[in-house]
């Protein structure tokens, strides 16, 4: 689970920032260690009808759909061979991510507008949802998740003119209520901010993740990306 990858400090802090030159070692020791990047969807195929997976399979997830990912972790992701899945927050589009703005969790950050999306998804990306303006869905009146889950996969689809069946819970804020809605939306999977891997036996909308953030030294991605 990476957010933004960015050598500009001014653009937040490591928490949710690696800085390129870091994303860039994680993706060569992921080629040269043999992963091959796959999509949530191929998870679940995998699971639910027995489909074929690489013998070391990783899925690379971004939240929130940052310019970045498009300006710094795509040209290095496409040197490896990788794709991987973008959460897009609809209304954030062409914008910026104004609801951390707001509530003063983030410095302003420039979001992908629909050409980058769009190159994204021809190049191989899967485009998710990631809600309409990112609230903490287990805070929200049942209508209001309702709404912001089935918007933001309406908005994206448009976008995109195919389906769009992924979803990531925005600060990771989801109960089982939420986790209802979201498959009766019409997704096959959601992805939580909980740590671990997908399992066969995981519920696929409460699939838990490998957290990457711009503290980790080189020895320290290889220990998270083992320890589950
Ligand atoms: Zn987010």
């Amino acid at each position: 689970m990476y957010h933004k990858v960015n050598p500009d400090p001014r653009t937040g802090g490591l928490g949710l920032r690696v800085p390129p030159d870091k994303f860039e070692w994680q993706m060569k020791y992921l080629k040269q260690n043999g992963y091959e990047s796959i999509s949530l969807t191929d998870v679940l195929d995998h699971f639910q009808n027995g489909k074929t997976l690489p013998h070391k399979p990783i899925v690379i997830t971004f939240d929130d759909g940052y310019q970045d990912n498009y300006d710094f972790a795509y040209p290095i992701m496409k040197k490896y061979g990788y794709t991987g899945t973008i959460f897009v927050v609809s209304q954030a589009i062409g914008k910026t991510n104004f609801y951390d703005v707001q509530k003063k969790l983030q410095p302003e950050n420039k979001i992908m507008a629909w050409p980058e999306i769009k190159e994204l998804d021809q190049a191989g990306f899967v485009i998710g949802a990631h809600t309409v303006d990112h609230p903490h869905l287990a805070r929200v009146a049942p209508e209001v998740a309702k709404y912001q889950i089935e918007e933001s996969k309406r908005a994206l689809e448009y976008g995109l003119k195919k389906p769009v069946e992924v979803f990531a819970y925005p600060y990771g804020s989801y109960n089982d209520q939420v986790a209802e809605i979201t498959k009766a939306a019409g997704y096959r999977a959601a992805v939580t901010t909980e740590l671990g891997l997908a399992k066969p036996t995981s519920n696929p909308f409460q699939i838990h993740r490998i957290r990457v953030t711009g503290h980790y030294s080189n020895h320290q991605f290889i220990e998270e990306l083992h320890k589950y």
